[in-house]
């Protein structure tokens, strides 16, 4: 059995790190950490890092007849005993350096553009929509990949365009469109919107590859139908809580100051652990209990 000190480390952001397994496999490994408002927390989330891949693991099944995925496999002696359950072996990919969002309702960076320009991403839009409403159809809103630590940028299609040619920036929209609109039609059957979800694609032999995490509360906005309601930031499933405790007068965290957030109370952490799992469990209809590691 390998450990992960066999493995050379060739990447780390903010949640995950990328191992070397070989010149065709990398090994992704998904922590506890959270991150809020730009910050990793000192406090990490027991069993994040197994929800997420075990959700990746759902959705890259469930859309494997629509597009080819990078994952090869997630119970393997490959994979080290201390990090099975929240590792993948994964083909290695040429990334493209696009950011693949899909957004059929207008949030965040979303609502900003609009109430700027009356567009994302290059997309002209309805007047009157305010934040969380529907999009008449679901939109591709590019962006490019940020240096660590800095902010993805929103850019138009032409702008993909002049990145990796015209060609594939047609196929990763339309790759972006389809999973986004087979995700959220599935989701919509658990009582979830599916309002927004980021991928990353990569090349292998010539051919356009889902890679990275996918459909996780991480990539994605997942919002209970059941609270749906335009006007205003609507609740998320899983770091709302987080969120909120971190603004209430409660934490004493000041974040216009710039500074680091203080440490998450245990009850904190806990509601937060299980809002995660249930995030798991409404969207995929299976039992974290069944996940292995
Ligand atoms: P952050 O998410 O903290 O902003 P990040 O996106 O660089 O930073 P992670 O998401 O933690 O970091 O790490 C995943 C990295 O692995 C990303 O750079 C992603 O492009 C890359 N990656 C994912 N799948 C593959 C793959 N199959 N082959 C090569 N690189 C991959
Ligand atoms: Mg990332």
């Amino acid at each position: 059995m390998p450990t992960l000190s066999d493995y050379p480390k060739i990447a780390a952001g903010k949640v995950r790190e990328l191992y070397a397994i070989d010149d065709d496999h990398l090994l992704l490994v998904a922590s506890d950490r959270i991150s809020a408002y730009d910050f990793v927390l000192d406090s990490p989330i027991p069993d994040k890092g197994r929800v997420l891949t075990a959700m990746s693991v759902f959705w890259f099944e469930l859309l494997g007849d629509l597009v080819p995925n990078h994952l090869v496999a997630y119970d393997d002696d490959r994979i080290p005993a201390d990090v099975r359950g929240r590792a993948l072996v994964v083909r290695r990919l040429e990334m493209l350096p696009v950011e693949a969002v899909a957004r059929g309702y207008l949030a965040g960076s979303g609502t900003s553009d609009y109430n700027r320009t009356g567009a994302v991403c290059g997309n002209p839009l309805p007047p009157g929509l305010v934040e969380g409403s529907k999009l008449p159809e679901p939109i591709f809103t590019p962006a490019t990949k940020a240096a660590m630590g800095e902010h993805d940028e929103n850019v138009d299609f032409a702008a993909v365009e002049a990145e990796i040619g015209s060609d594939l920036a047609n196929r990763v929209r339309e790759l972006t469109l389809a999973i986004y609109e087979r995700a959220a039609d599935y989701a919509k059957t658990k009582g979830v919107i599916l309002a927004d979800t980021k991928f990353e694609f990569g090349l292998l032999d010539g051919q356009v590859v889902l890679g990275d995490e996918v459909l996780t509360p991480d990539s994605s906005r997942y919002w209970p139908t059941e609270t749906y309601e335009p006007g205003h930031a609507q609740p998320s499933f899983d770091k709302q809580y987080v969120r909120d405790w971190l603004t209430s007068p409660e934490s004493g965290w000041d974040r216009a100051a710039d500074v680091p957030p203080p440490p998450l109370p245990a009850e904190v952490v806990e509601s937060t652990r299980s809002r995660y799992v249930q995030a798991y469990e409404q969207v995929t209809g299976r039992k974290f209990a069944d996940w292995i590691g």
